[in-house]
């Protein structure tokens, strides 16, 4: 057992199958979803998150479903997508270059970031991940093919999987319902545009897009469509744009924080750009 002192449980999320052989469960923390891609044997499993509870509650579903993990991926460095359980065993844990380097290189606060009554076995097995440039196949459960986009914008390496097969987008931190764009550490809004470009053939095609945090959806180019427009309304300076996601206090910070991020590069490019002359 993770977590010897858990409390009563509290309806840990429970796997739920979006298509077939892939099954989602939700955290009651930020609705962060857990992504299994299964055959009905094996199992990779895509940013499991994130109490302790619910990360106990994820290994014991696994365990009644007969399904063994044969790896696990990371979507970028943040403490709650680089996760895992004891009992999920040594399989892979894989990630971008990047995320993997991060997860390294910022191992200390990113343990941090998982509280000090976080589990010591489950902080140290946080953000053990190797990386890959592309998924092994020895990874990836029978009748999936895992294509990995990877980019910068959310988080440097970001990565979001992409399945041909199943038409399922699982798009870690981007194309969220319930969070606005995030292009902060490094504050970089051209990088998290390329980021959108980079999944647009993907939405386009996706019958299902799975988000790192928010509800599962059918409408993938529409969420990009909707990021983009955001980001367009934050470079002009709109105050007050009617995207539901900023009833929530916390997003219309991060909302103006992209607008003065929006104002600086658009003052910053104007004092760099080259005088005109006329031709
Ligand atoms: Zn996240």
């Amino acid at each position: 057992m993770s977590s010897p002192n858990a409390q009563p449980p509290k309806a840990p999320a429970q796997l739920r199958e979006v298509t077939p052989g892939v099954l989602v469960a939700t955290s009651t923390i930020m609705a962060t979803n857990t992504t299994v891609l299964t055959d009905g044997h094996d199992a990779l499993l895509v940013d499991p998150s994130w109490t302790p509870d619910e990360l106990d509650s994820l290994a014991r579903q696994l365990r009644e479903r007969r399904l063994r993990v044969m790896g696990g991926f990371a979507t970028h460095a943040h403490h709650d997508h680089l996760l895992w359980h004891p009992d999920f065993g040594d399989a892979p844990r894989l990630a971008s270059p990047r995320t993997a380097a991060l997860a390294r290189e910022e191992r200390d606060g990113l343990q941090q970031a998982l509280g000090p009554s976080f589990p010591a076995d489950l902080k140290d097995l946080m953000g053990r991940v190797e990386p890959v440039e592309r998924m092994p196949t020895e990874c990836v459960p029978d009748g999936f093919t895992v294509e990995l986009l990877i980019h910068d914008g959310h988080a440097p390496g970001h990565t979001a999987l992409w399945l041909p097969r199943q038409a399922v987008l699982i798009a870690g931190d981007m194309l969220s319902d319930v969070e606005v764009p995030l292009p902060f550490w490094p504050d970089d809004l051209a990088a998290y545009r390329r980021g959108l470009a980079c999944l647009e053939q993907a939405a386009g095609a996706a019958g299902y897009v799975i988000p790192g945090h928010g509800s599962v959806s059918t409408d993938a180019a529409h969420r990009l469509l909707a990021d983009q427009i955001l980001l367009r309304e934050a470079e002009q300076g709109v105050a007050d744009p009617g995207d539901p996601r900023l009833t929530d206090p916390t997003m219309r910070d991060y909302y103006a924080r992209i607008r003065e991020m929006s104002s600086r590069q658009s003052a910053a490019g104007l004092a760099n750009d080259p005088p005109t002359t006329a031709t």
